[in-house]
């Protein structure tokens, strides 16, 4: 069965990169609809995008679609990836803004608004795409594969210089990744935030304006600077988990597959879908 929430509830906050505030109110969608972005403070004639793989651009460090009338919405994983925690299929999200609050830098605060009101069933059959046969993208060093697998699984790897390699690997499940992967921070080296942010101003394409030490679990030194943010010692590659099943959840559906990544990034993750939808005989919709 398909799900949506319950009922209508909002949040607010600043955007991780745009560092403006945003307001976002989510509201039960019908079954068949999926995941649908609305802008309510743009001019365009329609400001409906729809949350899939093929309204991806170009934005750094974030996931970021748009529609053919060029309105966007940035930062939409976490997000995304609270639909995957709580089962959501459908729904419509209105925002007051041009990007989703990066909140504590985690899905966890979105899971419980949702949690607290619940999901609605639908009609209709879940979607699933199962995956067919091998498909890999590489580029340097980032690589991102579907493999066929019966059930849900993901072989996750970075490589953090301090770290070494740190794995996240098996089955995943809503109820697993709710309870291991949605409350893990978003992170990054003192060094990688800041000059991106001085440099974003110089070029008027702002990114990390709202990255701080709430937002983020900072790296400097080889250590948090800011440890406190941190749930579990190996929170970097949870992390990375929560964002590359947020931005599987533009499939448009469940996958039945096994997803390998190495130093994947979201540009790595976008284009191993397109990579994917691209190869002829690699997938069917069941
Ligand atoms: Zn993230």
């Amino acid at each position: 069965m398909q799900n949506t929430i319950a009922k209508k509830v909002s949040f607010s906050g600043r955007g991780m990169h745009s560092g403006r505030n945003a307001i976002v109110h989510m509201k039960p969608a019908d079954a068949g609809n999926g995941i649908r972005f609305h802008r309510l403070d743009g001019k365009a004639m329609d400001n409906w995008i729809p949350a899939l793989w093929d309204r991806v651009i170009r934005y750094p460090a974030c996931t970021c679609i748009a529609n053919e009338h060029g309105t966007s919405v940035r930062t939409v994983e976490h997000l995304m990836a609270a639909c995957y925690a709580t089962g959501i299929d459908n729904l419509d999200v209105e925002i007051e803004g041009e990007e989703i609050p990066i909140l504590d830098g985690s899905a966890a605060p979105i899971v419980d608004l949702i949690d607290s009101v619940g999901l609605r069933e639908l009609g209709g059959k879940r979607k699933i795409l199962e995956i067919l046969k091998p498909v890999h993208y590489e580029n340097d060093h980032r690589k991102f594969s579907f493999e066929p697998y019966d059930g849900f699984a993901v072989d996750i790897n970075i490589y953090p210089a301090e770290y070494g390699h740190m794995p996240w690997t098996g089955d995943m499940n809503p109820e697993l990744f709710k309870q291991e992967i949605v409350a893990a921070k978003a992170w990054g080296r003192l060094k990688d935030i800041w000059l991106p942010k001085i440099v974003g101003n110089f070029l008027k394409k702002p990114v990390l304006r709202g990255a701080g030490l709430n937002t983020a679990v900072v790296y400097a030194f080889g250590r948090p600077i800011n440890p406190s943010g941190l749930k579990h010692t190996n929170d970097m590659v949870r992390h990375k988990v929560l964002d590359i099943i947020g931005d599987l959840q533009l499939i448009g559906g469940d996958i039945q597959g096994k997803i390998i990544c190495h130093s994947s990034a979201h540009v790595t993750n976008h284009s191993g879908m397109a990579t994917l939808f691209n190869t002829e005989g690699a997938w069917r919709w069941q």
